[in-house]
């Protein structure tokens, strides 16, 4: 029997429109530095100038389906361009700022992009690929600043946005036509494009506006420090025109003096970032007097937070760290891990309970299987692969054929875990970073985990390494804190105290850094090379 209810297409065209007319006020403000107020644009300026850019964009012959690639930080014309280009029909594609320039040449031409906006303070990066980029009949620069090193004549946004005059016609889209797209940063593999759709995104925002994900309200101030190029800032900017939240955009001051100068003085509800800022921020505040009172949630995802920076977050400042788990190929959010009722805020338990991935977000389907495919309870115990499927979840490729990364119609997410019988998922590793020892698995992430815990510890990575009788051992990478000493015969015993004896790493190194990719997430694939080249010479 079908239903009565109307087949309403679910479009980012519809969240513009809902944003400029019920939250006009609400506003995206871009940080400039500090030592001039930050720029500030209602929702309906936002959305007038986004239909400016259409206008500019079609007169420029940029059809339906066409690619228009962002190069640029998060700031009001970045939120801009996510509004006009999908609305228009054309497929916004965020480009990843901090690729090699050989990744990046690569991806602009699989995807084919037609136009690319940059901002001006970016020209010298994009111009090492200026000559390598044969479909892009035009770059548009955000700001006035020197673009001569693209060697290619130039248009102005600002100079293309005031010949236009508002009042596009958007056209009527199908839902399920391309929005937008973001290619993997390649942590473990080349990257690949993923397509999100008009419907995809759509409900996406909706999800992360529920209070078991992100959950912002009309009175929030989200800062966005995650990349716009990084899963489309986790969502963040298309969620707050649903929710009416403003958007805090640090544009180029990724620093932790600028993104804690940020939010004392905006005061910021909200803030979304990878453990590595998070660390940044706590360490800056260990020298400085910071101020994050304002906060009343930081999420963090794109790798697993160590114990030991929720503790310090929660000690020092009174901070919640929430961890979130997703994937480029998940939109991202495929799970927030807020604990369940009646756990005291603030408690050890509230921090075990933060220390999970996720809890399964809605509208997503999660399992996890063994080494044959099989289906594993959800006891909080077995550990097999993670699989997902949902609205929200791509179901292919863009322009490449990958069946590994699919099972029966679920994502493989190459992620390992629990689930428990409440859908809290705790990932212990990646498939390819978890470490095979004399047939036993050794999680790479809880011996990181135990490691940062260690007071002089600042970083630790742990790869597997051949062995010849165990197959793999792990090697422990670490650095040290300032002014502080530990050998690898003191922090082996202090791992001993903490995990079983057999896991406890043989080999130690130490090092200034531990490498960090293109999102700041450790990076073990050049450490791994590293170790590789030490033992051939
Ligand atoms: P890449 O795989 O290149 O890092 P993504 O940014 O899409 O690209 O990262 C997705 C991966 O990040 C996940 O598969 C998972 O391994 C990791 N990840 C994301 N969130 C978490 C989290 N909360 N805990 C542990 N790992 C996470």
């Amino acid at each position: 029997m079908p239903s009565t209810m109307q087949d309403f297409p679910l479009t980012i065209t519809a969240l513009m429109r809902h944003g400029r007319l019920i939250y006009a006020d609400s506003q995206c403000v871009t940080w400039t530095g500090g030592a001039t107020p930050p720029r500030r644009a209602g929702f309906a300026e936002v959305a007038e100038n986004a239909e400016r850019l259409a206008a500019a964009l079609t007169r420029l012959g940029v059809r339906p389906g066409d690619r228009v690639a962002t190069f640029a930080w998060n700031n009001q014309e970045h939120f801009e361009a996510y509004l006009a280009v999908p609305s228009m029909g054309a497929v916004l594609h965020t480009l990843n700022i901090r690729l090699f320039p050989e990744q990046l040449a690569h991806i602009v031409n699989h995807a084919e992009d037609s136009v690319v906006i940059v901002d001006d303070s970016l020209v010298p990066l994009l111009a090492r690929i200026a000559d390598r980029m044969p479909t892009v009949r035009h770059v548009i620069v955000v700001g006035d600043g020197d673009a001569s090193a693209l060697g290619r004549p130039v248009l102005r946004y600002r100079e293309l946005l005031s010949a236009e005059e508002p009042g596009f016609a958007w056209p009527e889209l199908d839902e399920r036509s391309a929005a937008a797209m973001c290619y993997t940063s390649g942590t473990t593999g080349d990257p690949k494009g993923v397509v999100y759709s008009h419907r995809s995104t759509f409900l996406h925002a909706l999800a992360a506006n529920s209070s078991s994900l992100v959950g912002p309200r009309e009175d929030d101030r989200v800062l966005a420090i995650v990349p716009m190029f990084h899963v489309n800032a986790w969502g963040l900017p298309y969620a707050s025109l649903l929710s009416g939240a403003t958007l805090h955009m640090p544009d180029r001051f990724l620093q932790p003096e600028h993104l804690t100068a940020f939010i004392a003085s905006e005061r910021t509800t909200v803030a979304s970032a990878v453990p590595t800022i998070w660390h940044a921020i706590l360490e800056h505040g260990e020298r400085h007097e910071i101020d994050l009172s304002s906060l009343r949630l930081a999420n963090s995802g794109g790798a697993a937070a160590p114990r030991v920076l929720l503790e310090r977050a929660q000690e020092r400042y009174g901070l919640r760290i929430v961890q979130g788990w997703g994937m480029t190929e998940t939109s991202p959010l495929g799970g927030m891990a807020f604990p369940p009722p009646g756990v005291e805020p603030g408690t050890p338990e509230d921090t075990d309970w933060r220390m999970k991935s996720g809890r399964v977000a809605p509208g997503v389907q999660m399992r996890i299987v063994d080494a044959l495919g099989r289906e594993l309870p959800w006891d909080g115990e077995s550990v097999g692969e993670i699989e997902v499927r949902g609205p929200w979840i791509t179901g292919s490729y863009h322009r490449v054929d990958a069946p590994e990364k699919f099972h029966d119609g679920w994502l493989r997410t190459g992620d390992v875990g629990t689930i428990d019988r409440r859908g809290y998922f705790q990932i212990t590793d990646r498939v390819k970073d978890v470490i095979k020892s004399g047939g036993e698995w050794i999680s790479s992430v809880e011996l990181e985990d135990h490691l940062m815990a260690h007071p002089a510890v600042a970083e630790a990575a742990v790869i597997g390494v051949p062995d010849p009788r165990w197959d793999e051992r792990p090697l422990a990478c670490v650095v040290l804190r300032e002014d502080a000493s530990a050998t690898a015969a003191e922090l082996a015993d202090f791992l001993r105290g903490r995990i079983a004896k057999w896991q406890v790493p043989e080999y130690w190194t130490f090092l200034d850094e531990v490498p960090k990719t293109t999102v700041g997430k450790f990076d073990k694939k050049p450490l791994r090379a590293r170790h590789a080249a030490a033992e051939l010479r």
